[in-house]
């Protein structure tokens, strides 16, 4: 075969639902010479790496740690691990990744009562009440903290009491949130959340951070079934993530990975959780404004900084407007996912990609695309 050219990615600015922009030290962090998957100098960066999502995550559980594989990965491996064939689930489903969480926990065995609301908008405490109390026997309810198909942003405090309150466990989907916005694990007693790297963390896609609480660690010991996924098996992952009876090979860890989640986690804590999240939250008012002075309206409910979904005016086809964007200014944004498909663009502000000097960017190439 004729061999392919040299790989030559372009320098895209990546304002999607994800991947972000990726800071060039973490590019360099994981071009760093692999090590062995229980070398001591790798299992003490691993340590780091996981000391540190601590640390982002809010949480002292001693049971956190980066799944292999991306955000969905992490899906999977809450429901397989908490859920037993037989079980009941309430599933919250107000866009596309509750959709996926019902889906899988019916993969699972489960019974899901799907809690469903329009697309766009958030759960109150009383919709979530109601639908405990007509369901006492479900084990768990999940949640979307950041609907990235539609930019809505769920209140997470009040609905944790009720479901505790009922002796359910509080699952959250916090894959466009976490380093984005405030993401309290202990303090708003989150029992299992996942995560991906490739939106607010700005690393490239490929590992998923997870953390369980003690509940949920109990849940997982006195499991009567063995979870059905081999790969995803926390009681087998947790020995060599937390070095609980020794660090026992399971599966090859992505080393390189881990080197690129650690820097990430170190440029995160260097800018402070604080102001990273303060800093979200004024980009996003900087690109709402702009978006609003050339006409685009948002879709009512939309309250994340890090996605911000706008309605595609009359008469623009919106693809050729991403096309042009992609292919004249090198500037990815997202299509309309679901019942948007068509009606929406979405716009991400996530870690490195929110700056100042991308909003300006992509409010002048809008302009120019739609004209
Ligand atoms: C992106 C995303 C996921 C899935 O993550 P992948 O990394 O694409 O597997 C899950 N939930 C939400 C809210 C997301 O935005």
């Amino acid at each position: 075969m004729t061999i392919p050219a040299e790989l030559d990615p372009a320098e895209r600015i990546l304002m999607g639902p994800g991947p972000s922009t990726v800071p060039t030290r973490i590019l360099r962090a994981m071009g760093s010479p692999t090590l062995g998957h229980l070398d001591p100098q790798y299992i003490g960066y691993m340590d780091e790496t996981c000391a540190m999502l601590r640390e982002v995550f809010q949480t002292k559980n001693l049971l956190t740690f980066p799944v292999s594989g991306t955000g969905m990965a992490g899906m999977e491996a809450i429901a397989s691990n908490l859920i037993e064939p037989g079980d009941e689930a309430i599933v919250c489903i107000n866009g596309v990744f509750g959709i996926r969480m019902q889906d899988i926990i019916e993969r699972c065995g489960a019974t899901v009562h799907p809690l469903q609301i329009p697309w766009g908008e958030t759960f109150t405490d009383e919709a979530v009440a109601a639908k405990v109390a007509e369901h006492p026997n479900a084990k768990l309810l999940t949640i979307v903290h950041a609907e990235t198909s539609t930019g809505a942003h769920q209140p997470l405090a009040g609905i944790s009491k009720i479901v505790h309150a009922a002796g359910m466990l509080f699952v959250v989907d916090a894959v466009t949130s976490l380093g984005g916005h405030e993401l309290k694990v202990d303090e708003w007693q989150i029992d299992a959340i996942f995560s991906g790297t490739q939106k607010c963390l700005s690393c490239p896609p490929g590992l998923s951070p997870v953390s369980f609480s003690d509940a949920a660690l109990e849940v997982m010991d006195t499991r009567k079934t063995k979870v059905q996924s081999w790969y995803l098996d926390v009681s087998m992952l947790r020995n060599y993530y937390t070095g609980s009876g020794g660090r026992a090979y399971h599966h090859t860890a992505p080393i390189n990975m881990i080197y690129a989640l650690r820097e990430a986690l170190r440029i995160v804590l260097e800018e402070g959780l604080e102001n990273r999240i303060e800093r979200h939250r004024v980009m996003h008012l900087e690109l709402r404004a702009g978006l609003e002075g050339l006409g685009l309206s948002y879709i009512p409910q939309n309250s994340l900084y890090t996605l911000n979904c706008v309605t595609v005016p009359e008469g623009i086809d919106e693809a050729a407007v991403r096309r042009k964007l992609l292919e004249n200014y090198s500037i990815e944004i997202g299509a309309g996912l679901g019942v948007f498909a068509g009606k929406a663009w979405r716009i991400g502000l996530m870690g490195h990609s929110a700056t100042r000097r991308n909003i300006q960017t992509i409010l002048a190439a809008l302009k120019d695309c739609m004209g």
